[in-house]
C-alpha cells in the first residue's frame, strides 16, 4: 500500500506585526529547500509527533510511506502570499509527480492565513483533492487550535484533531490517522463527516484539557466516541489571534457510513460546550502579586505563565514586562524563560563566559510587549542552543533554539536565544544547566504547554497580566472579518 504523506503547518496571528516569510518555513523544516522521501522518515521515527505517529502506523500495517515535504514555521503574522503559493505548489507538483496512490495523510495546522487565503487549509485541500480526485482517501489531521472550516470539512474524508491541550497526544491522533485508512482500505469503513461550528470564541488559558470546562467536555467527547458506529469526534477550540470570518470553536464528528447520526452527534457536542460558555473566563493576575506570593507563602516552584508574549501563539517572544518588574523588585531564586534576541546574544558571546556586558535586552520588535531593559549582566553560560525534547508533547524531537545566552543580573537568570521558541518542556532550562525544581519563581513564555511538564513540578501556576498580541483577553483585540455574532463579544 502506498500512502503520501505531507506537512505545510502553521498557525497565524494576525494580530502580530511581523510576517511569516518562506524563511520561516525553511527554518521550520528539517531537510535543505523542503526535501521530502527517508529523510523525514528518519527525523520523525520514534518522536512523539504525527507524523511519528503515521510512521508508527505504517508500520504496524505494512505501508509504505512516501513524505513529500515537511513544514512547521513558528507561529507569526500573517503568510505572504508568494511564500505560501511557493510551498502550495511545490506539494502539488511533488503530488502529480509521485503519480497513483492509495491514500494521503496531510499533517495540517488549520489555522494558516495568507495576505489573500483567510483559509489557507481549506484552499490546498481542494487544490490536493483536484488532483487526486475523490476515490483516493484524504485524511487530515489538525492541531486543536484550528479554525475549521466547511472548505476543510468537504474536501478531506476524515479530519482528526488534537484531543490534548497540551498538545501531548499528537502520536496517538496520527496513529489514529493510519488506523482510519487501514479501515478504508479493508472495506469496513466508509467515513461520513459533520462539521459543526458554534458562534463561540475562548481563549488559551481556558482551552486547556487538564482543568475544567474542558476536562469535563473532553471526556464526553470520548463518552461519543466509544458509540457504535462513531469512528473520532473532535473539538477544535480555535485560534481567537486571527482576524478571520472563521475563526473560533467547532465539533467534527465522523461515523461510519450515517451521515444523520453524525450530524446529531455533533450538534450534542456543539450544545454541551456552548452550555459551558461562561466558564470559559480567563481570570488574569498582576505580576506584583505573584512576586508577593512566591516571597512571603509559597512552599515550592511559582509558575508565571506570560501567555500574552507566548511565540508558540505567534508573539515576538521579547517581552519586558515581567523581567522589568522581577529586576526592580530584586526577585530572588528566579528565571525568565525566554527572550528571543538575537543582538544580545551576540554581545553577550563576545563578551565571553564569565564577564559581565552591558546592553538593551528585548522589547526590539514592537511597542506593544514593554520596552528594551537596559541592564548590566553575567555571562554565566553559552550553548548552540540544541536540545531534545523529553516531554509527551514532541518528546523525541530536537529542538534548537539558536545560539543561547544564559545572563544573571541579581537573583535572576535570563535565558536569552536567538530563535523564538516556546519553553514549554523542561528539557529546555536543564539544557543550559538550570534545575527548574531549584528555583522559586519561574516566568515562562508559554499559555498553556507549559503544564505538559511543568504541573507537576510547580505548587502554584499564575497567568500573567501582561500585555501582547496573545493576550487572552477579547477587549485587546478589534475583530473586522469575523462571523457575528460571536459569544463573548455579543454576550450572551
Ligand atoms: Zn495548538
Amino acid at each position: 500500500m502506498r500512502i503520501l504523506t505531507a506537512c505545510i503547518g502553521h498557525e497565524t496571528n494576525t494580530f502580530a506585526s511581523t510576517p511569516t516569510t518562506l524563511e520561516d518555513f525553511r527554518r521550520g523544516s528539517p531537510t535543505p529547500e523542503f526535501g521530502g522521501g527517508a529523510a523525514i522518515l528518519h527525523h520523525f521515527r520514534g518522536t512523539r509527533t504525527v507524523h511519528g505517529g503515521y510512521i508508527a502506523g505504517a508500520e504496524k500495517h505494512g505501508f509504505n510511506l512516501e513524505p513529500l515535504m515537511h513544514t512547521f514555521a513558528t507561529p507569526g503574522g500573517t503568510v505572504p502570499q508568494n511564500a505560501y503559493d511557493s510551498l502550495k505548489g511545490l506539494l502539488l507538483e511533488r503530488l502529480k509527480a509521485a503519480g497513483q496512490c492509495d491514500g494521503i495523510l496531510l499533517d495540517l495546522h488549520g489555522a494558516m492565513v495568507t495576505e489573500a487565503i483567510e483559509d489557507a487549509e481549506g484552499d490546498l485541500l481542494a487544490a490536493v483533492r483536484a488532483i487526486v480526485g475523490s476515490d483516493v482517501p484524504l485524511i487530515v489531521t489538525l492541531d486543536f487550535h484550528a479554525n475549521v472550516t466547511a472548505q476543510m470539512a468537504q474536501h478531506a474524508d476524515v479530519i482528526i484533531g488534537f484531543d490534548e491541550y497540551p498538545h501531548t497526544d499528537m502520536f496517538e491522533r496520527g496513529m489514529e490517522a493510519v488506523e482510519v485508512l487501514a479501515a478504508m482500505q479493508r472495506g469496513t469503513l466508509r467515513p461520513t463527516l459533520a462539521y459543526h461550528q458554534l458562534p463561540l470564541l475562548t481563549m488559551p488559558p481556558k482551552q486547556c484539557t487538564l482543568i475544567e470546562p474542558m476536562r469535563s467536555l473532553l471526556a464526553k467527547a470520548h463518552a461519543i466516541e466509544s458509540e457504535r458506529g462513531v469512528i473520532n469526534v473532535t473539538l477544535a477550540m480555535g485560534f481567537p489571534f486571527a482576524d478571520i470570518r472563521n475563526a473560533g470553536v467547532s465539533v467534527l464528528v465522523t461515523t461510519n457510513d450515517d451521515a444523520e447520526l453524525a450530524r446529531r452527534k455533533a450538534a450534542a457536542m456543539a450544545e454541551a460546550i456552548w452550555e459551558k460558555r461562561e466558564a470559559f473566563h480567563v481570570t488574569l493576575t498582576p505580576v506584583a502579586e505573584v512576586i508577593e506570593y512566591a516571597r512571603t507563602q509559597a512552599r515550592g516552584l511559582v509558575v508565571l505563565a506570560d501567555g500574552s508574549d507566548n511565540p508558540g501563539g505567534g508573539a515576538p517572544c521579547d517581552g519586558t514586562v515581567i523581567l522589568r518588574e522581577f529586576l526592580e523588585k530584586d526577585v530572588q531564586d528566579a528565571v525568565v524563560a525566554v527572550i528571543a534576541d538575537p543582538q544580545a546574544v551576540a554581545a553577550a558571546v563576545a563578551a565571553g563566559v564569565g564577564n559581565t556586558v552591558t546592553l538593551d535586552l528585548g522589547g526590539k520588535t514592537d511597542h506593544r510587549h514593554g520596552a528594551p531593559v537596559r541592564l548590566t549582566a553575567h555571562v554565566k553560560l553559552v550553548s548552540d542552543g540544541t536540545f531534545t525534547l523529553r516531554g509527551a508533547m514532541g518528546g523525541g524531537a530536537r529542538a534548537c533554539m539558536g545560539r543561547t545566552a544564559v545572563l544573571v543580573v541579581g537573583g535572576v537568570e535570563i535565558v536569552v536565544t536567538e530563535r523564538r521558541i516556546q519553553p514549554y518542556d523542561v528539557a529546555l532550562l536543564r539544557s543550559v544547566g538550570i534545575e527548574p525544581t531549584q528555583r522559586r519563581l519561574i516566568a515562562l513564555k508559554s499559555a498553556v504547554h507549559f503544564r505538559s511538564t511543568y504541573q507537576d513540578l510547580a505548587e502554584r501556576i499564575f497567568d500573567a497580566d501582561t500585555p501582547g498580541v496573545h493576550r487572552p483577553d477579547f477587549r485587546c483585540y478589534e475583530y473586522r472579518r469575523l462571523r457575528r455574532p460571536v459569544y463573548p463579544l455579543e454576550g450572551t
